[in-house]
Protein backbone atom coordinates (compact mmCIF):
# COMPACT_ATOMS: atom_id res chain seq x y z
CA UNK A 1 0.00 0.00 0.00
CA UNK A 2 2.58 2.07 0.85
CA UNK A 3 4.44 1.81 -2.28
CA UNK A 4 0.90 3.53 -4.09
CA UNK A 5 0.85 6.35 -1.35
CA UNK A 6 4.06 7.23 -2.61
CA UNK A 7 2.86 7.03 -5.83
CA UNK A 8 -0.27 9.12 -5.34
CA UNK A 9 1.80 11.95 -3.36
CA UNK A 10 4.35 12.12 -6.58
CA UNK A 11 1.35 12.66 -8.81
CA UNK A 12 0.01 15.36 -6.17
CA UNK A 13 3.18 17.11 -5.79
CA UNK A 14 4.07 16.91 -10.01
CA UNK A 15 0.29 18.39 -10.77
CA UNK A 16 0.37 20.45 -7.72
CA UNK A 17 3.45 21.66 -9.12
CA UNK A 18 2.59 22.23 -12.55
CA UNK A 19 -0.55 24.02 -11.86
CA UNK A 20 0.51 25.67 -9.06
CA UNK A 21 -2.68 25.43 -7.39
CA UNK A 22 -2.72 24.78 -3.01
CA UNK A 23 -6.27 23.04 -3.40
CA UNK A 24 -4.92 20.19 -6.12
CA UNK A 25 -3.21 18.64 -2.56
CA UNK A 26 -4.75 16.19 -1.21
CA UNK A 27 -4.28 15.39 2.72
CA UNK A 28 -2.07 12.28 2.95
CA UNK A 29 -1.33 10.52 5.54
CA UNK A 30 -1.84 6.53 6.88
CA UNK A 31 -5.87 6.80 7.17
CA UNK A 32 -6.04 8.15 3.51
CA UNK A 33 -7.66 5.93 1.34
CA UNK A 34 -8.76 3.29 4.65
CA UNK A 35 -12.44 2.17 4.70
CA UNK A 36 -13.65 2.16 8.12
CA UNK A 37 -17.14 0.70 9.60
CA UNK A 38 -17.88 2.62 12.72
CA UNK A 39 -20.89 1.26 14.32
CA UNK A 40 -23.23 3.65 17.08
CA UNK A 41 -24.49 0.30 18.99
CA UNK A 42 -27.99 0.25 19.44
CA UNK A 43 -30.78 2.74 18.80
CA UNK A 44 -34.48 3.67 19.08
CA UNK A 45 -34.62 1.68 22.08
CA UNK A 46 -36.34 3.57 24.30
CA UNK A 47 -40.33 2.42 24.76
CA UNK A 48 -39.16 -0.89 25.83
CA UNK A 49 -35.58 -1.19 26.72
CA UNK A 50 -35.55 0.16 30.56
CA UNK A 51 -31.74 -0.82 30.97
CA UNK A 52 -29.71 1.03 28.95
CA UNK A 53 -30.31 4.14 31.01
CA UNK A 54 -28.37 6.12 33.27
CA UNK A 55 -30.04 7.94 36.79
CA UNK A 56 -30.77 10.94 35.32
CA UNK A 57 -31.95 9.49 31.84
CA UNK A 58 -29.24 9.40 29.49
CA UNK A 59 -29.34 6.82 27.32
CA UNK A 60 -26.82 4.46 25.88
CA UNK A 61 -27.57 4.96 21.98
CA UNK A 62 -27.38 8.75 22.51
CA UNK A 63 -24.12 8.76 23.53
CA UNK A 64 -22.87 6.61 21.27
CA UNK A 65 -24.27 7.71 18.56
CA UNK A 66 -22.61 11.19 19.58
CA UNK A 67 -19.33 10.02 20.37
CA UNK A 68 -19.20 7.93 16.51
CA UNK A 69 -20.44 11.54 14.69
CA UNK A 70 -17.72 12.74 16.00
CA UNK A 71 -14.73 10.38 15.22
CA UNK A 72 -16.37 9.92 11.71
CA UNK A 73 -15.94 13.60 11.44
CA UNK A 74 -12.40 13.46 12.14
CA UNK A 75 -11.44 10.40 10.18
CA UNK A 76 -13.00 11.84 7.03
CA UNK A 77 -10.87 14.87 7.41
CA UNK A 78 -8.19 12.74 7.16
CA UNK A 79 -9.05 11.21 4.17
CA UNK A 80 -10.75 7.69 5.69
CA UNK A 81 -13.62 6.11 3.95
CA UNK A 82 -16.03 6.40 6.68
CA UNK A 83 -19.21 4.09 6.96
CA UNK A 84 -21.71 4.58 9.72
CA UNK A 85 -24.13 1.83 10.44
CA UNK A 86 -26.61 4.42 11.90
CA UNK A 87 -26.23 8.12 11.42
CA UNK A 88 -29.74 8.54 13.55
CA UNK A 89 -31.53 7.25 16.43
CA UNK A 90 -32.73 4.45 14.77
CA UNK A 91 -32.21 0.69 14.96
CA UNK A 92 -30.09 -1.51 12.46
CA UNK A 93 -30.07 -5.18 12.88
CA UNK A 94 -27.39 -6.52 14.04
CA UNK A 95 -26.79 -8.84 11.12
CA UNK A 96 -27.54 -5.71 8.85
CA UNK A 97 -24.53 -3.67 10.45
CA UNK A 98 -21.90 -6.62 9.77
CA UNK A 99 -23.21 -7.04 6.29
CA UNK A 100 -22.88 -2.83 5.95
CA UNK A 101 -18.95 -3.31 6.99
CA UNK A 102 -18.90 -6.10 4.45
CA UNK A 103 -20.09 -4.11 1.85
CA UNK A 104 -18.24 -1.48 2.76
CA UNK A 105 -15.04 -3.46 2.41
CA UNK A 106 -13.54 -2.09 5.76
CA UNK A 107 -10.43 -1.93 6.60
CA UNK A 108 -11.59 -2.18 10.37
CA UNK A 109 -14.55 -2.48 12.14
CA UNK A 110 -14.98 0.01 15.19
CA UNK A 111 -18.39 -0.60 17.39
CA UNK A 112 -18.35 2.01 19.82
CA UNK A 113 -20.53 0.87 23.00
CA UNK A 114 -20.93 2.26 26.76
CA UNK A 115 -21.55 -0.06 29.84
CA UNK A 116 -24.56 -0.21 32.22
CA UNK A 117 -24.49 -2.25 35.57
CA UNK A 118 -28.18 -3.08 37.39
CA UNK A 119 -25.91 -4.78 40.09
CA UNK A 120 -23.02 -2.29 40.86
CA UNK A 121 -23.72 1.30 40.46
CA UNK A 122 -20.24 1.82 41.26
CA UNK A 123 -18.83 0.16 38.31
CA UNK A 124 -16.90 2.32 36.06
CA UNK A 125 -14.00 1.23 33.67
CA UNK A 126 -13.09 1.07 30.03
CA UNK A 127 -13.54 -2.79 27.91
CA UNK A 128 -12.63 -3.69 25.27
CA UNK A 129 -13.96 -6.47 22.97
CA UNK A 130 -12.48 -8.90 20.22
CA UNK A 131 -13.95 -11.91 18.47
CA UNK A 132 -13.30 -15.50 19.61
CA UNK A 133 -9.72 -16.56 21.04
CA UNK A 134 -6.83 -13.96 21.09
CA UNK A 135 -4.34 -16.39 19.24
CA UNK A 136 -6.81 -16.34 16.40
CA UNK A 137 -7.05 -12.73 16.00
CA UNK A 138 -3.95 -11.63 16.79
CA UNK A 139 -4.96 -8.08 14.30
CA UNK A 140 -8.28 -7.49 16.57
CA UNK A 141 -5.93 -7.79 19.58
CA UNK A 142 -3.64 -5.49 18.61
CA UNK A 143 -5.68 -2.48 17.87
CA UNK A 144 -8.08 -3.60 21.19
CA UNK A 145 -5.12 -2.86 23.16
CA UNK A 146 -3.76 0.24 21.41
CA UNK A 147 -7.17 1.64 21.97
CA UNK A 148 -7.78 0.19 25.65
CA UNK A 149 -4.64 2.09 26.52
CA UNK A 150 -5.36 5.35 25.16
CA UNK A 151 -8.93 4.89 26.94
CA UNK A 152 -6.77 4.60 29.99
CA UNK A 153 -4.39 6.99 30.08
CA UNK A 154 -7.24 9.79 28.83
CA UNK A 155 -9.97 9.42 29.87
CA UNK A 156 -11.87 9.48 33.61
CA UNK A 157 -13.29 6.04 35.12
CA UNK A 158 -13.63 5.60 38.84
CA UNK A 159 -11.06 2.28 38.44
CA UNK A 160 -8.81 4.10 36.34
CA UNK A 161 -6.91 1.04 36.18
CA UNK A 162 -9.46 -1.84 35.38
CA UNK A 163 -10.93 -3.25 32.33
CA UNK A 164 -8.89 -5.03 29.80
CA UNK A 165 -9.49 -6.24 26.44
CA UNK A 166 -11.39 -9.28 26.54
CA UNK A 167 -12.76 -11.87 24.00
CA UNK A 168 -16.29 -11.49 23.50
CA UNK A 169 -16.62 -15.15 24.41
CA UNK A 170 -17.16 -14.10 27.66
CA UNK A 171 -20.80 -12.45 26.95
CA UNK A 172 -22.30 -15.23 24.58
CA UNK A 173 -20.82 -19.07 23.86
CA UNK A 174 -20.70 -17.95 20.01
CA UNK A 175 -19.21 -14.21 20.36
CA UNK A 176 -21.15 -11.28 19.60
CA UNK A 177 -23.08 -11.59 16.53
CA UNK A 178 -21.01 -8.13 14.89
CA UNK A 179 -17.59 -9.16 15.24
CA UNK A 180 -18.58 -12.64 14.66
CA UNK A 181 -20.32 -11.56 11.33
CA UNK A 182 -17.05 -9.21 10.36
CA UNK A 183 -14.13 -11.18 11.55
CA UNK A 184 -13.68 -13.22 7.76
CA UNK A 185 -12.80 -10.24 6.16
CA UNK A 186 -11.59 -7.46 8.75
CA UNK A 187 -10.42 -7.10 12.01
CA UNK A 188 -12.95 -5.37 14.22
CA UNK A 189 -13.56 -4.22 18.18
CA UNK A 190 -16.08 -3.28 20.01
CA UNK A 191 -15.26 -0.67 22.82
CA UNK A 192 -17.03 0.12 25.52
CA UNK A 193 -15.79 3.63 26.90
CA UNK A 194 -17.11 3.48 30.61
CA UNK A 195 -20.34 3.05 33.00
CA UNK A 196 -23.33 5.27 32.28
CA UNK A 197 -25.19 3.47 35.44
CA UNK A 198 -22.23 5.29 37.48
CA UNK A 199 -23.84 8.38 38.24
CA UNK A 200 -20.52 10.48 37.46
CA UNK A 201 -19.61 8.11 34.96
CA UNK A 202 -22.76 9.47 33.72
CA UNK A 203 -22.72 13.18 33.89
CA UNK A 204 -19.07 13.07 32.24
CA UNK A 205 -20.86 10.96 28.81
CA UNK A 206 -23.43 13.35 28.99
CA UNK A 207 -21.01 16.02 28.37
CA UNK A 208 -20.49 17.07 24.82
CA UNK A 209 -16.55 17.84 25.20
CA UNK A 210 -16.15 14.80 27.04
CA UNK A 211 -17.67 13.19 23.95
CA UNK A 212 -14.81 14.79 21.84
CA UNK A 213 -12.41 14.05 24.06
CA UNK A 214 -13.56 10.02 23.62
CA UNK A 215 -13.69 10.74 19.80
CA UNK A 216 -10.02 11.55 19.65
CA UNK A 217 -9.51 8.80 21.67
CA UNK A 218 -10.61 6.58 19.03
CA UNK A 219 -9.30 8.48 16.41
CA UNK A 220 -5.88 8.57 17.71
CA UNK A 221 -5.80 4.62 18.39
CA UNK A 222 -6.65 4.02 14.46
CA UNK A 223 -4.42 6.50 13.40
CA UNK A 224 -1.84 4.54 15.65
CA UNK A 225 -3.07 1.03 14.62
CA UNK A 226 -2.59 1.96 10.66
CA UNK A 227 0.95 3.71 11.19
CA UNK A 228 2.26 0.51 12.19
CA UNK A 229 1.09 -0.87 8.67
CA UNK A 230 -1.69 -3.26 7.98
CA UNK A 231 0.14 -6.75 6.85
CA UNK A 232 -1.41 -8.58 4.61
CA UNK A 233 -1.10 -12.28 1.93
CA UNK A 234 -1.85 -13.24 -1.57
CA UNK A 235 -2.10 -17.10 -2.61
CA UNK A 236 -0.04 -17.23 -5.58
CA UNK A 237 -2.93 -19.22 -7.45
CA UNK A 238 -3.75 -18.77 -11.22
CA UNK A 239 -7.35 -17.33 -11.82
CA UNK A 240 -8.19 -20.67 -13.68
CA UNK A 241 -7.59 -22.41 -10.75
CA UNK A 242 -11.07 -24.70 -10.28
CA UNK A 243 -9.15 -27.13 -6.86
CA UNK A 244 -6.49 -26.60 -4.77
CA UNK A 245 -4.20 -29.46 -5.38
CA UNK A 246 -3.28 -30.58 -2.01
CA UNK A 247 -0.21 -33.03 -2.94
CA UNK A 248 1.17 -29.26 -3.95
CA UNK A 249 3.11 -26.47 -2.06
CA UNK A 250 0.73 -23.64 -1.92
CA UNK A 251 2.52 -20.15 -1.92
CA UNK A 252 1.28 -16.61 -0.26
CA UNK A 253 2.73 -13.67 -1.04
CA UNK A 254 3.03 -11.15 2.03
CA UNK A 255 3.43 -7.28 2.50
CA UNK A 256 4.24 -6.08 5.94
CA UNK A 257 1.85 -3.48 4.92
CA UNK A 258 4.33 -0.50 3.41
CA UNK A 259 5.33 -2.56 0.33
CA UNK A 260 8.53 -4.36 2.10
CA UNK A 261 8.70 -8.06 3.42
CA UNK A 262 9.85 -7.00 7.11
CA UNK A 263 8.80 -9.55 9.36
CA UNK A 264 9.37 -10.90 12.80
CA UNK A 265 11.30 -13.92 13.03
CA UNK A 266 9.12 -17.06 13.95
CA UNK A 267 6.18 -14.98 13.42
CA UNK A 268 4.96 -17.29 10.86
CA UNK A 269 1.87 -19.84 10.77
CA UNK A 270 -0.34 -21.13 8.94
CA UNK A 271 -3.61 -23.42 9.48
CA UNK A 272 -5.54 -25.48 7.25
CA UNK A 273 -9.24 -25.50 8.67
CA UNK A 274 -7.63 -24.77 11.84
CA UNK A 275 -4.56 -26.65 12.29
CA UNK A 276 -1.41 -25.76 11.83
CA UNK A 277 0.64 -26.99 8.81
CA UNK A 278 4.44 -26.60 8.06
CA UNK A 279 4.91 -23.43 6.29
CA UNK A 280 8.77 -21.90 5.55
CA UNK A 281 9.38 -18.07 5.07
CA UNK A 282 11.94 -16.73 1.90
CA UNK A 283 12.54 -12.80 3.18
CA UNK A 284 14.16 -12.48 -0.15
CA UNK A 285 11.22 -13.12 -2.59
CA UNK A 286 8.74 -12.47 0.14
CA UNK A 287 7.24 -15.83 -0.34
CA UNK A 288 5.74 -17.94 2.77
CA UNK A 289 5.56 -21.94 1.52
CA UNK A 290 2.94 -23.59 3.00
CA UNK A 291 2.56 -27.61 2.70
CA UNK A 292 -0.89 -28.86 2.83
CA UNK A 293 -2.39 -31.87 4.67
CA UNK A 294 -4.51 -34.39 3.10
CA UNK A 295 -8.51 -33.68 3.37
CA UNK A 296 -11.18 -36.15 2.93
CA UNK A 297 -13.61 -32.15 2.75
CA UNK A 298 -15.19 -30.81 -0.25
CA UNK A 299 -13.71 -27.33 0.81
CA UNK A 300 -10.17 -26.13 2.99
CA UNK A 301 -9.43 -22.91 4.50
CA UNK A 302 -5.58 -21.50 5.03
CA UNK A 303 -5.21 -18.65 7.42
CA UNK A 304 -1.84 -16.73 7.21
CA UNK A 305 -0.25 -15.47 10.63
CA UNK A 306 2.66 -13.15 11.05
CA UNK A 307 3.61 -9.83 12.86
CA UNK A 308 5.31 -7.11 10.99
CA UNK A 309 8.10 -5.02 12.78
CA UNK A 310 6.06 -2.35 13.62
CA UNK A 311 4.58 -5.10 16.00
CA UNK A 312 1.11 -5.18 13.82
CA UNK A 313 -0.11 -8.26 13.23
CA UNK A 314 -2.09 -9.47 10.10
CA UNK A 315 -5.36 -10.45 9.80
CA UNK A 316 -5.62 -13.74 9.04
CA UNK A 317 -8.76 -14.05 6.75
CA UNK A 318 -9.42 -17.27 5.41
CA UNK A 319 -9.02 -18.54 2.41
CA UNK A 320 -11.17 -20.54 1.06
CA UNK A 321 -10.71 -23.92 -2.21
CA UNK A 322 -12.76 -26.70 -3.10
CA UNK A 323 -10.40 -29.72 -2.88
CA UNK A 324 -10.95 -32.10 -5.66
CA UNK A 325 -12.94 -34.04 -3.97
CA UNK A 326 -15.31 -31.22 -3.54
CA UNK A 327 -14.71 -29.98 -6.87
CA UNK A 328 -16.23 -33.27 -8.54
CA UNK A 329 -19.00 -33.29 -5.38
CA UNK A 330 -20.14 -30.17 -6.88
CA UNK A 331 -19.44 -30.52 -10.86
CA UNK A 332 -23.20 -31.26 -12.10
CA UNK A 333 -24.90 -28.25 -12.57
CA UNK A 334 -28.56 -29.27 -12.43
CA UNK A 335 -30.04 -31.59 -10.18
CA UNK A 336 -31.65 -33.73 -12.79
CA UNK A 337 -28.26 -34.76 -13.82
CA UNK A 338 -27.25 -35.89 -10.41
CA UNK A 339 -30.51 -37.65 -9.79
CA UNK A 340 -30.43 -39.32 -12.79
CA UNK A 341 -26.69 -40.17 -12.33
CA UNK A 342 -27.36 -41.50 -8.75
CA UNK A 343 -30.14 -43.57 -10.50
CA UNK A 344 -27.73 -45.73 -12.90
CA UNK A 345 -25.19 -45.99 -10.03
CA UNK A 346 -28.44 -46.99 -8.12
CA UNK A 347 -29.31 -49.97 -10.03
CA UNK A 348 -25.73 -51.51 -10.23
CA UNK A 349 -25.80 -51.60 -6.89
CA UNK A 350 -27.93 -54.54 -7.12
CA UNK A 351 -26.39 -56.30 -10.11
CA UNK A 352 -24.91 -60.03 -9.64
CA UNK A 353 -21.88 -58.80 -11.82
CA UNK A 354 -20.89 -56.90 -8.61
CA UNK A 355 -19.75 -59.38 -6.21
CA UNK A 356 -17.56 -58.35 -4.09
CA UNK A 357 -18.85 -55.83 -0.91
CA UNK A 358 -15.71 -53.64 -1.59
CA UNK A 359 -17.04 -52.63 -5.01
CA UNK A 360 -20.63 -52.53 -3.35
CA UNK A 361 -19.72 -49.93 -0.99
CA UNK A 362 -17.85 -47.41 -3.78
CA UNK A 363 -21.33 -47.69 -5.70
CA UNK A 364 -23.39 -47.04 -2.72
CA UNK A 365 -20.96 -43.94 -1.66
CA UNK A 366 -21.59 -42.59 -5.07
CA UNK A 367 -25.15 -43.49 -5.21
CA UNK A 368 -25.49 -41.63 -1.72
CA UNK A 369 -23.67 -38.74 -2.81
CA UNK A 370 -25.47 -38.26 -6.19
CA UNK A 371 -28.76 -38.46 -4.47
CA UNK A 372 -27.96 -35.57 -1.98
CA UNK A 373 -26.29 -33.73 -4.48
CA UNK A 374 -29.70 -33.60 -6.35
CA UNK A 375 -30.95 -32.25 -3.17
CA UNK A 376 -28.20 -29.77 -2.94
CA UNK A 377 -28.33 -28.16 -6.09
CA UNK A 378 -32.05 -28.12 -5.82
CA UNK A 379 -34.22 -29.43 -2.51
CA UNK A 380 -37.61 -29.47 -3.76
CA UNK A 381 -37.48 -31.14 -6.95
CA UNK A 382 -40.13 -33.96 -8.69
CA UNK A 383 -37.82 -36.69 -7.36
CA UNK A 384 -37.15 -35.24 -4.15
CA UNK A 385 -39.21 -37.98 -2.29
CA UNK A 386 -37.77 -40.42 -4.11
CA UNK A 387 -34.12 -39.18 -3.58
CA UNK A 388 -34.51 -39.30 0.55
CA UNK A 389 -36.69 -42.86 0.60
CA UNK A 390 -33.35 -44.02 -1.43
CA UNK A 391 -30.94 -42.46 0.40
CA UNK A 392 -32.61 -44.40 3.48
CA UNK A 393 -32.66 -47.75 1.70
CA UNK A 394 -28.83 -46.94 0.91
CA UNK A 395 -28.07 -45.80 4.64
CA UNK A 396 -29.56 -49.32 5.46
CA UNK A 397 -27.57 -51.16 3.17
CA UNK A 398 -24.24 -49.43 3.77
CA UNK A 399 -24.84 -50.52 7.85
CA UNK A 400 -25.13 -53.45 7.03
CA UNK A 401 -22.53 -54.21 4.71
CA UNK A 402 -19.86 -52.52 6.75
CA UNK A 403 -21.59 -53.74 9.92
CA UNK A 404 -20.97 -50.15 11.69
CA UNK A 405 -23.63 -48.48 13.57
CA UNK A 406 -25.16 -45.82 11.27
CA UNK A 407 -28.41 -45.87 13.83
CA UNK A 408 -28.01 -41.61 13.85
CA UNK A 409 -27.97 -41.18 10.16
CA UNK A 410 -31.02 -43.59 9.94
CA UNK A 411 -32.77 -41.92 12.59
CA UNK A 412 -31.80 -38.51 11.00
CA UNK A 413 -33.19 -39.17 7.79
CA UNK A 414 -36.30 -41.22 8.88
CA UNK A 415 -37.12 -38.20 10.60
CA UNK A 416 -36.60 -36.03 7.43
CA UNK A 417 -39.19 -37.99 5.53
CA UNK A 418 -41.55 -37.92 8.43
CA UNK A 419 -41.49 -34.63 8.55
CA UNK A 420 -40.61 -33.18 5.37
CA UNK A 421 -42.57 -35.45 3.13
CA UNK A 422 -45.69 -36.69 4.75
CA UNK A 423 -47.43 -38.83 2.31
ZN1 LIG B 1 -24.16 -1.45 24.23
Amino acid sequence: MSQKLVLTTLVILVLSACTGTESMLVEEGPLAGINITIDPGHGDTQAYDSFRIGQTGEREEWINLRVAKLLSQKLSRAGANVLMTRGKDRDVSLGGRAALARLHQSDLFVSIHHNGSVNDLGMDFPLVYFFGAASLNPASVDFAKILLDSMRAEMTFNQQQAGAAYSDHLIYSSGTSVLRNTVDDMPGVIGEGGFFTHPAGEGRLKSKEYNKLEAEIYYKAILDYFERGTPSATPLIPDSLKFIDLGKPIEFELDDGFGNTFFEENSFMVLQDDEKIQSSWDSNSGILTAVPDSSQEKRVTFQVFARNLKGNAMHPVPFKFLTEFGYDWYSHGKWFEAFNEAEVVYTQIASPDIETSENQLVLIDASLHLYQLSLELQIVHPQARLAEEKILWLLEKKQDLLEVDLSEELEAQKGRLKDYYPE
